[in-house]
């Protein structure tokens, strides 16, 4: 342990030999080894933590690579958990780096913390959340939690027993449609490299016991005013998990719909729209901006973009006759044709799964993104 390699660490009286000995016999597990896990990854390996196990059950896509710097364009269509694995093994041998290509639910989530000292959070979805948040505070683990979204980032710490847990502080997930993905916002792709190293820095704190994690603060980032705000988070006496009187008494998955469903907007699906364009009988109105166009438009759609929707000025330059929305994967035409209706009274359908679906159903040339 007194390796050249950790001279570095060895130096800082916060951590030296004893420190680096805590590092050595410490187990992180980070589930998914996407844009915050890379960094995360990265830097929990080259400090020598012991075992570091990473939960991914996806493949590397081109659209990973703008931010998910542990990848190279040939690893396209490869394990994320097992290319991973191997990059970080030859960054450092003296780590086990354990890649575990599993899906996370109800079923396996406990299995996959169990034994861990901390866990780190780098999934971009609620249900992977709320599955990782409640198998954590069943087991009195600390969770390295982080969110971000085009310019935004929220880091915290929860851990049950010394402050609020996840659900304490958002006790259900927000509506369909309210809060988009990176895949359907964007986002700055080097700021998952901040949020990320933020995440290794307070795993490595808790492991180390030094410092004063990030427990009952919500760290607030904004990339665009590089600012960095806080927020004092309480536990919730009536959390469902951590509570007086929880509820949840093993890992609960929470209804969070990979697409928007549409139910209260009526849809079209690809195919069918296909031959309603073949007999001219709709036009298709684009909600996305010239950016996203740019890449993949169905071929005589008008643009009328999603923020005309929301200031009502929409209606003014729609076109007469039966109209059909359409956004990347559903989401944000539904909310168009709900604001729409809303505003004027006026039905518009919402082609289901957006250009995406689109690309796979009925046109395969056009790209996807
Ligand atoms: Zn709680």
């Amino acid at each position: 342990m007194t390796s050249p390699r950790y001279a570095r660490h060895l130096l800082l009286p916060e951590v030296g030999v004893r420190g680096q000995e805590r590092l050595r016999e410490a187990r992180v597990v980070v589930m998914g080894a996407g844009g915050l896990g890379a960094p995360t990854l990265s830097y929990l390996v080259a400090a020598g933590v012991g075992r570091v196990t990473i939960v991914d059950d996806d493949q590397v896509d081109l659209t990973n690579l703008q931010r998910q710097v542990l990848y190279a364009t040939d690893d396209i269509g490869r394990s994320k958990a097992q290319t991973a694995a191997a990059r970080l093994a030859a960054l450092n041998p003296d780590v086990e780096v354990v890649a575990s290509p599993t899906r996370i639910t109800a079923e396996t989530v406990g299995e996959l913390v169990r034994g861990a000292d901390v866990v780190v959070d780098g999934t971009d979805n609620f249900t992977t959340r709320y599955l990782v948040n409640d198998a954590c505070v069943l087991a009195g683990i600390p969770l390295v939690w982080a969110s971000i979204l085009r310019f935004d980032a929220q880091i915290a710490v929860w851990w049950a027993g010394h402050g609020p847990c996840y659900r304490c502080v958002f006790p259900r997930p927000p509506e369909p449609g309210q809060v988009p993905s990176c895949a359907e916002g964007g986002v700055l792709g080097a700021m998952a490299g901040t949020v990320g190293a933020v995440q290794a820095t307070e795993a490595l704190k808790v492991v180390l016991g030094i410092g004063e994690p990030l427990v009952g603060r919500l760290l607030i980032h904004d990339a665009l005013r590089q600012a960095w705000d806080e927020m004092p988070v309480r536990r919730d006496p009536e959390c469902a998990v951590c509570g007086d009187h929880p509820t949840i008494t093993s890992p609960q998955e929470v209804e969070q719909p990979s697409v928007v469903p549409a139910d209260d907007v009526p849809t079209v699906e690809p195919i069918d729209l296909a031959s309603e364009l073949a007999r001219g009988a709709v036009t298709v109105v684009d909600v996305r901006g010239a950016d996203e166009r740019a890449i993949a438009e169905i071929a005589g759609a008008e643009a009328v973009e999603l923020e005309r929707f929301r200031d009502g000025t929409a209606a003014e330059v729609l076109p007469a006759g039966s109209i059909v929305l359409v956004c990347k994967s559903g989401g944000r035409s539904a909310e168009a044709a709900r604001l729409l209706r809303a505003a004027t009274g006026r039905e518009a359908r919402s082609l289901a799964g957006g250009v995406t679906a689109w690309a796979r159903d009925v046109d395969p040339t056009m790209p996807t993104y």
